[in-house]
């Protein structure tokens, strides 16, 4: 069995409470992967609870997200208005983003399952830690094999060197979010800043977010995509159930009539950051044959480059990432 480690929780009832209450609290020393956390802030607990009982961090406090005030998801003339702390669950059937964004409900709907999408907020989905089968694993089951660079080590297993780590950023909404030009709005001793999902994360599996440490992620900001739009979320996991994805594809696109006018693709759990499909446009201002959809297909296979990070054979995923690009676009073909 796993027991958790000692820690003590705090619960502020106030979004600037939370970040002072970071910084008394000790909040984190060091850089990269040798970062000491004497506080970390807890949502949904999903992702970072088994973290520490596999004793990936070992803060002394949790600053504890759940009392927070919530004010849902409402929608202005531009935008649609995530408070950080929403659900999944809430997320996923939530009738203004199944009307503006539904591949968004669709991401959220597969994310793991029931009971991890009831307690799994958004904010802590978009700020997901990086993933690898070499360190989301027990402390006995790293030592034995070897420590790897994120972890207490100066070893990449994955790609057999000392310089970096290509865990895999593996949050299912933030391919989505990303196609859909959103952005986060963070709160910090200094005030709030906006950043856009396209500048948040870096080619780092151990240092993956471009964020000041303790700032607190308040708002998911997602532009309203308007008419003509159609959207789609594809996955690719072991078991439907409950699994993480081996592979995700976010597809955005905006038509009139049969003509495609936008098309915006984006390839999750593929690397340490979700990844656009470039060169896009000479597809777009005529109908989409079956070429136009074959040629981009290919374009998106050539463009995934999956690697050991994550379980499954990297030419079978990248393979799918084609299939999922050819099934996803006859769809919103229609
Ligand atoms: C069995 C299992 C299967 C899973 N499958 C999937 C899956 O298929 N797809 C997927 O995307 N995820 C999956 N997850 C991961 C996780 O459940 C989700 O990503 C979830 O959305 C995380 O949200 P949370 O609120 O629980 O985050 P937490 O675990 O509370 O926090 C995650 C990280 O974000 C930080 N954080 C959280 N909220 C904020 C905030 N507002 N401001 C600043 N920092 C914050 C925390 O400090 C922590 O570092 C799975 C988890 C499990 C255990
Ligand atoms: S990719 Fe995996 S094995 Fe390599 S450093 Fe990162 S976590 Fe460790």
């Amino acid at each position: 069995m796993l027991r958790m480690p000692p820690f003590r929780v705090h619960n502020p009832k106030t979004n600037a409470d939370a970040v002072a209450m970071w910084n008394e609290l000790g909040g984190a020393q060091g850089d990269g992967p040798n970062v000491d956390w004497s506080a970390m802030y807890v949502a949904g607990g999903t992702d970072l609870l088994p973290n520490l009982k596999h004793k990936l961090f070992s803060p002394k406090h949790l600053v504890n997200l759940t009392g927070l005030p919530k004010t849902g998801i409402v929608e202005t003339d531009t935008h649609l208005v995530i408070d950080g702390q929403t659900k999944l669950s809430a997320l996923a059937r939530n009738p203004l983003v199944r009307e503006h964004a539904p591949h968004l409900a669709q991401a959220a709907s597969l994310v793991a399952g029931p009971q991890i999408r009831n307690m799994g907020t958004i904010g802590g989905n978009v700020l997901l830690d990086t993933r690898c089968l070499y360190y989301n694993q027990s402390a006995f089951w790293r030592k034995a094999l070897g420590r790897c660079l994120k972890a207490e080590g100066d070893w990449c297993h994955v790609i057999g060197g000392p310089k970096t780590c290509v865990a895999a950023q593996s949050s299912d909404t933030v391919p989505v979010l990303l196609g859909l030009d959103a952005s986060i709005v963070l709160l910090s001793p200094g005030g709030e800043r906006e950043l856009g999902l396209r500048d948040l994360y870096r080619f780092n599996g151990f240092d993956h977010l471009k964020l000041e440490r303790g700032e607190l992620l308040t708002e998911v900001r997602v532009p309203k995509p308007g008419p003509g739009f159609r959207g789609v979320y594809k996955k690719l996991r072991v078991r439907d159930s409950i699994d993480f994805p081996q592979l995700g594809l976010a597809v955005s696109s905006r038509w009139d009539g049969t003509a495609l006018l936008a098309l915006d693709i984006v390839v999750g759990a593929a690397g340490p950051t979700p990844k656009p499909i470039k060169k896009l446009d000479r597809f777009l201002g005529g109908e989409l044959t079956d070429e136009r959809i074959d040629a981009i297909a290919e374009l998106v296979r050539k463009g995934t480059r999956p690697n050991e990070a994550v379980q499954g054979d990297v030419a079978w995923r990248r393979m799918m990432s084609g299939v999922f690009t050819r099934r996803a676009l006859q769809e919103l073909r229609g």
